[in-house]
């Protein structure tokens, strides 16, 4: 099936009842048993619910995958794959990562054993050589979050797979729709549907897809032990966002090209970051491995006093936290999404108080040209 007839209808369980086409919500916790010998498909709201079952099913076929998962939020989901390691074991993780997976890595799972350490994934080599004897996953973003530096998947996932580790592919920036990780060869994807899956910043949800079925087992064990599921109601908004997936993404990556190419000639704005400029130093791997450059790009001022004036100021896009929305965001990353890297180390990478992020949204071009226009020009005042 082509993109566009995927979105509409793959996942869909036919409702058996009234023939419905939007898929029940069942608010069920537990279910009759015929039997008390055997279980019947469903048992009880945390091992399995039909409605979260069919947004599993869902991303699994999107993803090019087998099984999905619905986790409560993306860090849920990113916590749970985690928990696939074990006391003594090492993750090897991109440096320029989402600030809440650096929480967990430095913050939360070493107090279980289970060790981390960052490497600059954009050099293949460079990973190769941290991969220490102790390491069993390599966790990575590509583009990342909020540079925009591309990693080649198909390269580390043939030097883990060698090396025998897991390879994990955080997909929230580019969705199925743009790049399937699994088909690349890496062993699982996690994403934080809140985002462009969701699309419409009304639900907080996350989702990870996996090929093979003993990993599938470890992971559906992980899912039950831990808890952290996602509630009927909430899977189906998922579910509602996906269905528009490709239309979205399609003209919010025109939207953001243009913005991209606008902002990179105004003399008001350093450097842009955008997989999609010609200029950008990942853009000819992305392109071999993405479909597009995606929604999101980031970009400096002349200092962080201008950034905050500029941000004080504009009113569209929108000031917040997160992405991936129908309306076009903007996030100050050292106060917000990248709070929890140490400043030191935001400094190293790039992530300064003069760099912005923007997720673009589904208003015109026009609009938001004219929106950012005039707030970078008080941003000099
Ligand atoms: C937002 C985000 C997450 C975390 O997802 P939540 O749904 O907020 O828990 C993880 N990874 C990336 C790249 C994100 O943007």
């Amino acid at each position: 099936m082509d993109w566009e007839t995927k979105l509409i209808h793959a996942g869909l369980d036919p409702d058996e009842h009234y023939g419905a086409l939007s898929v029940p919500i069942y608010h069920a916790s537990t279910y009759r048993q015929r039997s008390v010998e055997e279980p019947g498909r469903y048992e009880y709201g945390r091992s399995g619910n039909p409605t979260r079952n069919a947004l599993e099913e869902l991303i699994a076929g999107l993803e090019g995958g087998k099984y999905g998962f619905a986790f409560a939020s993306g860090v849920a989901a990113i916590a749970s794959v985690l928990c696939l390691l074990e006391a003594g074991q090492h993750v090897l993780a991109c440096r320029d990562i989402y600030g809440g997976t650096y929480r967990l890595l430095t913050g939360l799972f070493p107090r279980f054993g289970i060790t981390h350490s960052f490497v600059d994934a954009t050099d293949t080599e460079a990973v190769a050589s941290a991969i220490r004897p102790e390491t069993k996953a390599l966790f990575l973003e590509t583009p990342s979050n909020p540079l925009l530096k591309i990693t080649d998947l198909a390269a580390c996932a043939r030097l883990a797979r060698e090396r025998g580790l897991l390879t994990v592919v955080d997909n929230t920036f580019m969705t199925p729709y743009l790049q399937r990780p699994l088909e690349l060869d890496c062993d699982a994807v996690v994403h934080s549907a809140t985002k462009f899956l969701g699309g419409h910043s009304d639900v907080v949800a996350g989702l990870a897809v996996v090929t093979g079925r003993e990993l599938a087992a470890r992971l559906r064990f992980v899912q039950t032990a831990f808890g952290a599921v996602l509630g009927p109601q909430d899977s189906w908004l998922v579910m509602r966002g996906i269905r528009t997936l490709k239309v979205r993404m399609d003209a919010q990556q025109e939207t953001a090209q243009k913005l991209a190419e606008w902002l990179s000639a105004h003399p008001l704005v350093g450097t842009v970051y955008y997989p999609g400029l010609p200029g950008h130093p990942g853009a000819k791997l992305h392109s071999t491995q993405s479909s597009g450059p995606g929604c999101v790009l980031s970009f400096t001022l002349s200092d962080g006093e201008a950034a905050k004036r500029f941000l004080h100021s504009v009113h569209l896009p929108v000031p917040a936290v997160s992405l991936g929305g129908v309306e076009s965001i903007l996030t100050y990353p050292a106060t917000m999404s990248h709070a929890a890297l140490p400043a030191v180390w935001r400094d190293e990478l790039g992530v300064g108080d003069d760099l912005v992020r923007l997720s673009v949204g589904l208003e015109s071009f026009a609009d938001l040209k004219q929106g950012l226009d005039r707030a970078l020009a008080l941003s000099t005042a």
